[in-house]
């Protein structure tokens, strides 16, 4: 999850995202999980309970005074990210999840317990999306940041976040959910992550690793990418509307690999070695290019 951001002379580790996952929805039950996420959304939210709030069509915004002038703007960037991807993932929203604006990465930091040199651009958790103010986005001049933010920032990605775990109730794998909102994100904005670590090229990460590891790989970029390429590998089976049956299974208890199967037709093996050779067969997963 730790995306390696360049520019100029300066190296900022950022998470690309930090999600936090509780396991199978399907094991422990909904209602155990609907209280695992109301308990977990109290605690993460009582940080940011007395910063200052704005309320838009889909949101409850926190920021600080630091974001005063941004937070408006900011809120519109957010419902037309939220009625993009209501729109791709067919998502009728009944609570507005919380938007916080984390002034910088100390605070981030510091609600987190994360060390020095760890940081992140978007977290969610339980109907919580926290993002770095774009006014933070110290690897961009200041004059292109909100531009920048536009085009690449986290909304459109967390908001996919949320959008599945409100659908499916915890009930995905952790590579399915970023490949997801990778998928989403390229859709909204044309924008995914690619450097010389990410190309597909490298050695792949297994299916357990990339379930059970996901955020200790050591690359990142690879696991990303790796999880964008099963995704979008689904949607070359059955397009968008496969992708959305086989969140409703989840979102009805079926464990995940047995809605694969009812879905796609396909069990573990054969998805995994079906996904391989449609990757080796397109350029774009091999590109290079920053
Ligand atoms: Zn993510």
């Amino acid at each position: 999850m730790v995306k390696m951001v360049k520019r100029a002379n300066v190296t900022a580790v950022l998470f690309l995202c930090f999600l936090f996952l509780f396991s199978s929805a399907s094991f422990f039950g909904d209602t155990a999980y609907a209280g695992w996420k109301f308990l977990t959304a109290l605690s993460t939210r009582r940080h940011y309970r007395d910063w200052q709030a704005l309320e838009t069509s889909h949101f409850r915004l926190r920021y600080t005074e630091a974001d005063e002038q941004l937070a408006p703007w900011l809120g519109r960037e957010a419902d037309q990210a939220a009625k993009e991807v209501s729109t791709i993932l067919q998502h009728q929203q009944t609570v507005k999840p919380w938007l916080v604006i984390s002034p910088d990465q100390g605070t981030l930091r510091e609600v987190f317990g994360w060390g020095e040199g760890t940081g992140a651009l978007g977290v969610y958790v339980a109907e919580t999306i926290i993002i770095l103010s774009p006014q933070a986005w110290e690897w961009e001049v200041p004059a292109q940041r909100q531009a920048v933010f536009a085009e690449q920032g986290p909304l459109v990605h967390e908001y996919t976040h949320y959008v599945l775990d409100a659908r499916a109730q915890g009930n995905y794998t952790r590579w399915f959910s970023e490949g997801l909102a990778q998928y989403v994100e390229y859709r909204v904005n044309g924008y995914e992550w690619i450097e010389a670590s990410s190309s597909l090229a490298n050695p792949h990460y297994t299916k357990q690793e990339l379930e059970q590891y996901f955020d200790q790989l050591p690359n990142q970029a690879l696991a990303y990418r790796q999880a964008f390429s099963m995704v979008s590998y689904l949607v070359e089976l059955q397009g968008e509307a496969g992708l959305n049956k086989m969140i409703d299974l989840l979102g009805q208890g079926t464990p995940f690999y047995d809605a694969l199967r009812q879905n796609y037709g396909l069990e573990q093996l054969d998805f995994i070695a079906g996904w391989r050779s449609w990757v080796q067969k397109g350029v774009r997963w091999y590109e290079i290019k920053g």
